[in-house]
């Protein structure tokens, strides 16, 4: 719920047309934007009951409530255009395209990476340079397709030279992938390299080294961490322990389908 204020708040909306019920949030009167920081640091487990009436989309009951594949569509359709010509933070300055998603709207699997390169940003599409090769490889040999998942990364723009993403960057763009998550609402994640797996978990200083292949949990997903494409192509011999990831996470899949 947290998130999805925020959301709607840097999206200039400090306004949410929907009214809660008594076992919705409660207490919480949405305005000024300190509400929502003040809640998230004060939320208690179970809100104290009040008679306050709030509106909030159901949408913001992300994972709670199911969608049609032609929902969802319609909601990402609606993310991209409030995404717009962004310029909230400084990648905006270089970049080409802004490289929002692709691929099925209502994907079970979900890859996460960290940003566009020079072929995503002049195409606009994630994921199809040398190292997007290499995960439509993957993606192929785990019998999906690029069509029946959704690539996605946690920066929309690419940064100059391919640097790494910084703070600044990385927490203003967040919470995009967060609504596309929100939206889609996969059953499992699989986060490519150290930058994607630090933004999505909100952690620092992780090692990528350690933290793959061992399954976390973002909002009741199972996140499986591994090594990001264009890493394997400078170490190919790695290979083989994303591709242990990835059995791994299909493994979840399957079991969660059935
Ligand atoms: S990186 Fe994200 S926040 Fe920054 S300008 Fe691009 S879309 Fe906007």
């Amino acid at each position: 719920m947290i998130e999805a204020l925020e959301f709607y708040r840097a999206l200039g909306v400090d306004r949410v047309p929907v009214t809660l019920g008594p076992d919705s949030l409660r207490g919480i009167s949405i305005a000024p934007e300190t509400s929502v920081n003040a809640a998230r640091q004060t939320e208690p487990e179970t809100m104290p009951c009040c008679s306050v009436t709030v509106e909030v989309d159901p949408i913001a009951e992300a994972g709670t409530i199911r969608r049609s594949p032609e929902d969802k569509a319609k909601l990402l359709a609606e993310l991209r255009d409030d995404i717009g010509d962004c310029r909230r933070c400084k990648l905006s300055e270089q970049r080409t395209n802004i490289v929002f998603g692709y691929g099925n709207p209502d994907a079970g699997l979900m890859f996460i990476g960290e940003a566009p390169g020079e072929d995503e940003d002049i195409q606009g599409i994630p994921f199809v340079g040398k190292a997007g090769m290499l995960l439509t490889r993957m993606i192929e040999k785990m019998e999906l397709s690029r069509e029946s998942v959704y690539i996605a990364n946690v920066i929309k723009c690419r940064p100059p030279g391919n640097r790494e993403p910084e703070e600044d960057e990385l927490d203003t763009c967040r919470r995009f992938i967060e609504r596309q998550i929100d939206i889609i609402g996969p059953q499992v994640i699989m986060t490519l390299g150290r930058i994607a797996l630090q933004s999505l978990m909100r952690i620092r200083g992780i090692k990528i080294t350690q933290a793959r292949g061992k399954f976390l949990e973002y909002r009741g997903i199972p996140v499986m961490p591994t090594f990001h494409p264009a890493y394997l192509l400078r170490n190919p011999a790695d290979k083989w322990k994303t591709w242990s990831d990835a059995q791994k996470a299909l493994e979840k899949l399957n079991a969660i389908k059935t």
